[in-house]
């Protein structure tokens, strides 16, 4: 991957308004981490299957981890737009390999917004640094969509939970050093009251960690199976109250599917733009492939696609910022977009010919690393059932 020649997105032909100086001088530093320290190693990343665990201190002392967080907990206490910025210029560097996102701005957001104040300040500084890795775990082999069907339990005994059971497809799994872990702590009929979080030290006797999944894609991004085998956790770890689990679960999810459509956003663009300079390059019949009036109609027909994709994501960063983010306008983009990226980078491939098919190009790594888009996060059919149900 050391050779990819990395290519900036095309400027929208609507302009973007979202971002001031300060933000684009974070932009400055983001980008430059991710093209020389994340694109130029994909390949070893995917063939150990996660990315160096000293990259996390290193994102750290930039001020990459954690820059929504208060500054008493280790943050800058800067606004969302930084994290979008993060998650864009990890898409345009192609790099699919970390989850500093999701440890930033969905785990240390749980402990933020439901921890104690010992929690915070004992979990944040070090996630802010990138001591702690961060992870989130709430599927089961059993179950994903369907939350309240989880079997991992949490059972009281004196001062601490017994914990048991076991997670799959845990982002940050294999490097993670605290996970905020979806629980069962009662029987009640009511399936929902029964679910609890709690921070779990990742080092904690009878913790244990499989070997990476072997996935379609993302092959640099550690994902793996979680398993507890009657691990204490001090009730102090009880993040929120017990029962409250799958309400607090529901506070961030129009944040968190905003962020899947914001990522798949920025994949897009930038894959576009290589497909642009490729069918300009490449020659076909004595002409550019760019030249045929096929070619010139896909492009035009994505770039529009793209660049109505664009407003809308920004509409909905502005509502987010405000607090008016709705879930059904999440939703809608989280679906919409992710099946956009995964609609355009097909037909990018198209245009690429047999090198579309070739790892060595951004376009055939973006055909398989897109895709989970479509099912994290909630399914897109999950993402459809709720909006209908707002009609
Ligand atoms: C790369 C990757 C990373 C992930 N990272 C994490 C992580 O960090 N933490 C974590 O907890 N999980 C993670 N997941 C898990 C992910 O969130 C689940 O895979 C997802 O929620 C779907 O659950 P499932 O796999 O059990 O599928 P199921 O729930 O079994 O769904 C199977 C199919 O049935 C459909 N379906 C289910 N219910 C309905 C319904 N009511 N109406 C219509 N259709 C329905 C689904 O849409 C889907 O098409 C990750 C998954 C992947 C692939």
């Amino acid at each position: 991957m050391s050779a990819v020649n990395l290519i900036r997105p095309l400027a929208p032909m609507t302009p973007r308004n979202l971002y001031s100086a300060e933000h684009e001088a974070f932009r400055d530093t983001a980008r430059r981490f991710f093209e020389t320290e994340m694109a130029p190693h994909q390949e070893r990343f995917a063939e150990q299957q996660h990315i160096d665990r000293n990259l996390w201190n290193k994102a750290g002392e930039l001020g990459l981890l954690c820059a929504t967080m208060p500054e008493e907990f280790g943050g800058s206490g800067v606004d969302r737009l930084y994290s979008a910025i993060l998650m864009e210029e990890q898409a345009f560097a192609l790099d699919s390999a970390s989850g500093f996102s999701l440890h930033s701005d969905i785990v240390a957001n749980y402990i933020l917004n439901f921890g104690t104040q010992e929690q915070k300040a004992y979990w944040l500084p070090k996630m802010a640094t990138g001591e702690k890795v961060g992870a989130i775990a709430m599927t089961e082999p059993g179950t994903g969509s369907d939350l309240q069907a989880i079997r991992t339990t949490a059972v009281a005994d004196g001062d601490d939970y017994i914990v048991n059971g076991s997670k799959i497809f845990i982002t940050n799994g294999y490097l993670c050093d605290v996970a905020v872990v979806a629980v069962k702590t009662g029987n009640s009929d009511k399936g929902a009251a029964n679910i609890s979080l709690l921070i779990m030290d990742a080092h904690a006797e009878g913790f244990s960690k499989g070997r990476p999944l072997k996935k379609v894609g993302m092959h640099g991004q550690d994902t793996c199976e979680l398993f507890f085998d009657n691990v204490r956790v001090p009730k102090a770890n009880l993040l929120g109250m017990e029962g409250m689990g799958f309400i607090m679960l529901m506070k961030e999810l129009a944040w968190e599917r905003l962020m899947i459509g914001i990522m798949s956003q920025a994949a897009a663009e930038v894959v576009f733009a290589h497909t642009v300079q490729y069918t300009k390059d490449r020659k076909a019949f004595g002409k550019a492939i760019a030249a045929f009036q096929n070619t010139r109609f896909k492009l035009a027909e994505m770039r529009t696609k793209i660049d109505i994709g664009r407003v809308y994501i920004d509409r909905c960063m502005e509502l987010q910022l405000e607090g008016n983010l709705t879930v059904e306008a999440a939703a809608a983009s989280k679906y919409w977009h992710s099946d956009m990226v995964n609609d355009v980078v097909d037909e990018c491939v198209q245009l690429h010919g047999g090198y579309g098919f070739m790892m060595e190009y951004p376009v055939a790594r973006a055909y398989i690393d897109n895709r989970a888009h479509r099912i994290y996060g909630g399914t897109n059919e999950i993402m459809k059932e709720l909006i209908s149900r707002s009609l």
